[in-house]
């Protein structure tokens, strides 16, 4: 693998201290191998005067394979939206769900993220496209009751033939994705924690994301979703919620207690309107590690975590009449170092140090809508200020997957080309 220099760039690097430096950084072997005045060369060196080098970012939750859906199941009613978006997926062909995850996959590299977190069927299709892009993907396969399913076969079974097929795989990271508390029996929760304890897999899981969800299952189990998933012995660390927006105290506590994370996903609450806006200050409180996810392309419907990030902020400040709530610095850790905290990965990713694999982006600095910068505006730059388009480069465990904006892993042309006509098949 190549050596890679990058030279004289801002360098948000999220360690511990929250250090921000101007400088160089050396990638040798996938990983970072020093940061600072580097004087060594490398095979190959990026200048980076002007530019802002952050930790590649975590998309703590979507469904990457539903891009070619966007815009198919825009502005109608949650009961409506669901009856819609399930009958185009009745209709998918791994031909189809290929091309959608390879689209999702080009978009999160031109945005900047190097680390996604998805929860479909079909993993092993969108496993390919994810190898083929380069990005570090922990794809989820998708867990429900039998009666609930359009799987062939038993969908937990098929989640550890997935585990057994990548194991061992550093940039396809196998976990379950149970759908949630309305199509997952008790059974299924802990057969689904019974598996993810013995293989190490991530449990990630759609939770509280409506008030009617929460409701229901408190007429059926006297219980709420979280209050319930502790008490049947469900929570613990290697769980990670998505949503989690309509939750008491008492289920905050048990989310912290057990050492889960959530994936708040604010974009897609504000766009189905569902009432709910997680409760990310009291989260923080009980010490409850938060991620951002964007959801997927029918609910945001852009895989852009730069958007994300500052849309999660406003929105909490908004909520409370308080622009003290959620700083860009927190936003920007929820989207790095909290990512990778949630995925198990933090030792590996998530910030920039001597030692982790180099997952990262660079923003075009000398740009009209960041320029000025100082080191101490930076991050509040990346936040409130940046956009898709600034992003110039990405490496992900320091192969490079976009140099000055041209895309190297995929073919842009021919990623776009597909993905049109898996739209068309599915409008047909
Ligand atoms: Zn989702």
């Amino acid at each position: 693998m190549k050596s890679i220099l990058v030279k004289g760039a801002y360098i948000v690097t999220q360690n511990e201290a929250r250090q921000v430096l101007k400088g160089d950084m050396l990638i040798e072997n996938g990983r970072i191998a020093a940061i600072g005045e580097v004087k060594d060369s490398a095979d190959e060196t990026i200048d980076a005067q002007g530019d802002i080098v952050i930790p590649g970012l975590v998309n703590a939750h979507t469904h990457v394979a539903m891009t070619v859906m966007k815009g198919m199941a825009d502005d109608l009613p949650f009961n409506d939206f669901l009856e819609k978006s399930f009958s185009i997926d009745a209709k998918r062909t791994e031909k189809d769900i290929h091309a959608g995850a390879r689209l999702g996959c080009l978009e999160m590299i031109r945005g900047g993220t190097t680390t996604f977190v998805d929860m479909y069927y079909s993993e092993d299709v969108i496993a390919r496209a994810t190898i083929e892009s380069g990005l570090r993907g922990v794809l989820c396969w998708a867990v429900l009751d039998h009666e609930f399913t359009t799987q062939k076969g038993v969908p937990l079974k098929n989640c550890q033939r997935f585990h057994s097929s990548h194991q061992g795989n550093e940039m396809v990271i196998p976990g379950i994705g149970l759908q949630g508390v309305y199509v997952c029996s008790k059974e299924t929760f802990l057969g689904a924690k019974e598996l993810a304890d013995r293989t190490g897999m991530l449990l990630h899981f759609h939770l509280s994301e409506t008030r009617k969800e929460v409701y229901d299952h408190k007429r059926k189990h006297q219980r709420r979703p979280a209050d319930w998933l502790q008490e049947i012995g469900f929570l613990g660390r290697n769980c990670l919620a998505a949503h989690a927006a309509w939750l008491t105290i008492n289920e905050i506590n048990d989310l912290a207690r057990s050492g889960s994370s959530i994936a708040t996903c604010p974009v897609s609450n504000m766009k189905l309107a569902t009432g709910g806006v997680a409760p990310i200050p009291e989260m923080m409180s009980a010490g409850v590690n938060v991620a951002i996810g964007t959801d997927g392309s029918t609910t945001n419907n852009s895989l852009d975590m730069l958007g994300e990030m500052k849309t999660l902020a406003l929105l909490q400040k908004a909520n409370r009449w308080d622009p003290t709530i959620v700083s860009a610095q927190q936003a920007l850790d929820f989207a790095t170092i909290g990512g990778a905290r949630a995925l198990g990965l933090e030792k590996e990713i998530g910030s920039i140090e001597v030692g982790k694999r180099a997952d990262l982006a660079i923003i075009e600095g000398r740009s009209a809508n960041i320029w000025p910068l100082r080191e101490q505006t930076l991050v509040a730059g990346i936040v409130y200020c940046a956009n898709a388009g600034n992003v110039r480069s990405v490496i992900c465990s320091g192969r490079p997957l976009m140099l000055d904006r041209r895309v190297l892993s995929l073919n842009e042309d021919d990623v776009l080309e597909e993905s049109n006509e898996a739209m068309s098949g599915l409008l047909s």
